[in-house]
């Protein structure tokens, strides 16, 4: 089978000359290459370009006065313009779409009028912006609808953007149900210091179809959006294990052969009688209620903390949603246990503590998330709540509106009355500044008929902590080996020792 070898090269148009010299040097060490892109912001023609011994050239560029249009200007080097697919003589194939987000708007029309000409898939797929889902999934709060158009319709294998400047972003291989695989990732400009040029080995012939499946495949993204049917994999939109199923259920529901999954104790991941139960990961067992550490956990260690913090606090009882009007023992113990871990973070760690939960009659096995927050970011955590709100709300029209609503402490009258409620559904944050002051509860209601971001209070943190690659608890990034997993839980219980409630329990 034949081969192509390409590199994709970011490079701002002050650092030309400079970056081409080190691309050569690339295309010595590691190519020769067949073919080089080269995505630049604006290029001037009559730059004097020493490009000699390098093979041929893609400079994709933008120039809003210009249209979609192409030009050689020597031997191996052509200059492509905004927007357009250009094949090469070895039969590989290259869209483009320059544009930043303003631009893409307001050109809107044409962009998609010229991509739809296209009547079959493309190899590489270079655009400035990211697609929607994409750019969601890793708390960008930007991306482009005209840019998923593109992916959905072009299906490259190799999909780059470059808006991020700053900082290399890849993605997990993904698959279309024709059964080609796609790539996505971000190239940073050079200068960066990131990883701003990309090689790769691209197959000719068999148009991406015979590639052997990889490993760390995950759901498309394109595809799956909390919306349709039974075809969306498992893993998207899960914050954890259990969600995975409540999803199941929520979309078993809207499925024509309405088919609802119950989950019985023996399979849940969280009911001691599952004879799989993740027993390596339990911390504290108390009378009502036990804790762990969480499957790739979110938070990661910082400052005086050695572990991630992040640990799930989970009734024993198979229970989808509490009750607190019935069930006051459990609540109170479940509150005790969220007071031992707030304070655990703030005398020993330094850290504040927030606290996530969903409370639906159609989940499978309540429990809570605690993630430490450390204090300078504690404040900015309503503003991280508004902005994930506002994509939610905004962007994912499918997904249940969120609104929350704040109150001052637990015992609130307002509040307990609404918790009280048994038909009421809702996300909840909890954010403890200190053990001593009431914390803040945030809180949104949501009908049980509609569909929700299982994701949602991940997302927010995942966004107030600055660590967007970790918002997938089972991305490569989060997850990590049983051996990890216990030695996180080993040290979490020498910390929480002091603290532990299960021990004074009666
Ligand atoms: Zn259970």
């Amino acid at each position: 089978m034949t081969n192509a070898k390409i590199l994709v090269a970011h490079i701002s148009e002050n650092d030309i000359d400079e970056a081409i010299r080190k691309v050569k040097r690339v295309n010595e060490k590691s190519g020769p290459f067949d073919l080089i892109v080269v995505p630049i912001q604006s290029f001037d023609e009559m730059v004097n370009l020493n490009t000699d011994d390098l093979p041929q050239l893609l400079l994709i560029s933008s120039d809003k006065n210009s249209g979609s249009k192409s030009k050689k200007i020597s031997e191996n080097v052509t200059l492509l313009y905004n927007f357009g697919t250009y094949k090469l003589t070895n039969g590989i194939t290259l869209s483009y779409l320059t544009y930043p987000r303003e631009i893409l708007q307001e050109q809107r029309k044409i962009v998609l009028n010229e991509f739809s000409k296209i009547d079959s898939e493309v190899d590489v797929l270079i655009t400035k912006e990211w697609g929607l889902p994409i750019s969601e999934k890793c708390t960008r709060l930007s991306g482009s609808e005209i840019i998923d158009e593109l992916a959905k319709k072009l299906q490259a294998r190799y999909h780059f953007a470059f808006s991020d400047e700053m900082s290399f972003y890849e993605l997990e291989p993904f698959k279309w149900e024709s059964g080609r695989l796609s790539r996505f990732l971000n190239i940073p400009k050079y200068g960066s210091g990131k990883k701003w040029a990309y090689a790769f080995n691209m197959s000719i012939e068999d148009n991406g179809k015979d590639e052997s499946e990889p490993p760390n495949l995950i759901a498309n993204p394109y595809i799956s959006v909390i919306t349709d049917s039974n075809k969306r994999p498992l893993e998207t939109g899960t914050d954890n294990l259990i969600d995975a199923s409540l999803q199941l259920s929520i979309n078993g529901e809207k499925n024509k052969n309405k088919k609802i999954r119950t989950i019985l104790p023996s399979s849940c991941h969280f009911c001691f009688s599952n004879p799989n139960l993740e027993d390596h990961m339990i911390i504290s067992i108390g009378k009502l209620v036990y804790l762990t550490t969480a499957k790739g956990p979110l938070s990661v260690p910082k400052g005086d903390m050695d572990i991630s913090g992040h640990c799930l606090i989970i009734p024993i009882e198979h229970i989808p949603k509490l009750d607190p009007s019935k069930n006051a023992e459990l609540a109170q113990s479940i509150l005790a246990y969220e007071s031992s871990l707030v304070k655990m973070n703030y005398v020993k760690f330094d850290m504040c503590t927030i606290v996530f939960e969903i409370q639906s009659e159609r989940s499978i096995h309540f429990h809570k998330q605690v993630i430490p927050i450390p204090k300078y970011l504690i404040l900015k955590f309503f503003s991280a709540l508004d902005r994930q709100v506002h994509f939610n709300n905004e962007k994912f029209t499918r997904n249940a509106k969120l609104e929350f609503q704040t109150y001052d402490s637990h015992s609130s009258k307002e509040y307990v009355d609404l918790i009280n409620k048994q038909s009421v559904n809702y996300l909840q944050f909890t954010v403890y500044e200190t053990p001593e002051s009431h914390p803040k509860i945030h809180l949104a209601t949501f009908n049980a008929d509609e569909t929700i971001d299982l994701q949602f209070g991940r997302r927010v943190l995942a966004f107030l902590l600055n660590l967007p690659r970790r918002v997938k608890w089972n991305s490569t990034t989060c997850l990590q080996t049983k051996q990890q997993e216990s030695t996180e839980t080993e040290k979490f219980q020498k910390a929480y020792k002091d603290y532990d409630i299960s021990i004074t329990e009666s």
